[in-house]
């Protein structure tokens, strides 16, 4: 059985403080019975303490990026063995925001991938259409291209490390999300993608989590699909509360 996952992408927000204050709130609102992985990705600058923090949690801790060299001189990057080094074993790459701001190609991310790998790290590796491929009716190609270009370079063995994350940009912090059957369609074609290439073990044991404005209100029927084996929150992972109800909805 592919194991159920609900994730939060903390992006940009809080501070020391703040980190410690919603770790807590989650510890203390996170059902202890949920039946899902639950993992959380604070800034870099806080990964540390949280680290210790969910120490005797379940809770595990990822981070929103890596550089895919080991080490030099690249100002203000950080590498895979310093992740590793204050026991963060998880890395989130790809996210639409880091392809979209800081240019992170499909070659670029299967370089970071390969390197995460390398160091035996879980990669949630995001990917997606933006609005102008769904309106073209290309959203099925760009989805089949960025699994392709930044991920089926690795062998069968490394797929334990993998998660997937379908995150359709038109549905990141819009509000706008997609609906549990266009969620659904998608994650389907991507099993049967990773089916084509990899058969169907991996296919069939590959988690692909959904993010795009997922709340409250809507994670059910959204998790309730047979190819949705969980989320990706950005917004609603930054209440304990939201996060909370999300996780329960699984
Ligand atoms: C995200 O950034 O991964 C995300 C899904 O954001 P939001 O939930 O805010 O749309």
């Amino acid at each position: 059985m592919r194991q159920k996952i609900v994730a939060g992408n903390w992006k940009m927000h809080k501070n020391a403080e703040e980190t410690e204050d919603l770790l807590n709130e989650l510890i203390d609102k996170l059902p202890n019975d949920i039946e899902a992985q639950i993992i959380v990705a604070p800034t870099f600058v806080n990964l540390a303490s949280a680290v210790d923090h969910l120490e005797f949690t379940n809770i595990g801790v990822a981070a929103q990026n890596m550089h895919q060299n080991e080490s030099g001189a690249y100002t203000g990057e950080i590498s895979a063995d310093m992740l590793k080094s204050i026991g963060v074993n998880i890395v989130i790459l790809g996210h639409s925001e880091r392809r979209a701001y800081f240019h992170e190609t499909d070659m670029l991310l299967a370089q970071k991938v390969t390197t995460a790998l390398k160091h035996d790290m879980t990669v949630i590796f995001c990917f997606g259409e933006e609005l102008k491929d769904r309106q073209n009716n290309q959203h099925f190609n760009v989805v089949e291209n960025q699994l392709r270009d930044g991920l089926f370079h690795i062998e069968n063995k490394d797929w334990e490390q993998i998660i997937l994350a379908y995150e359709p940009v038109w549905a990141i912090g819009t509000g706008e999300t997609a609906s549990p059957e266009q969620a659904q369609e998608m994650h389907e074609f991507i099993r049967e993608t990773v089916r084509k290439r990899y058969g169907s073990d991996i296919a069939e044991n590959v988690s692909i989590l959904y993010g795009g404005s997922v709340k409250p209100e809507n994670a059910k029927e959204i998790f309730s699909k047979p190819d949705v084996d969980g989320g990706l929150i950005g917004g609603a992972a930054l209440k304990a509360a939201d996060f909370a109800a999300i996780a329960s909805a699984i």
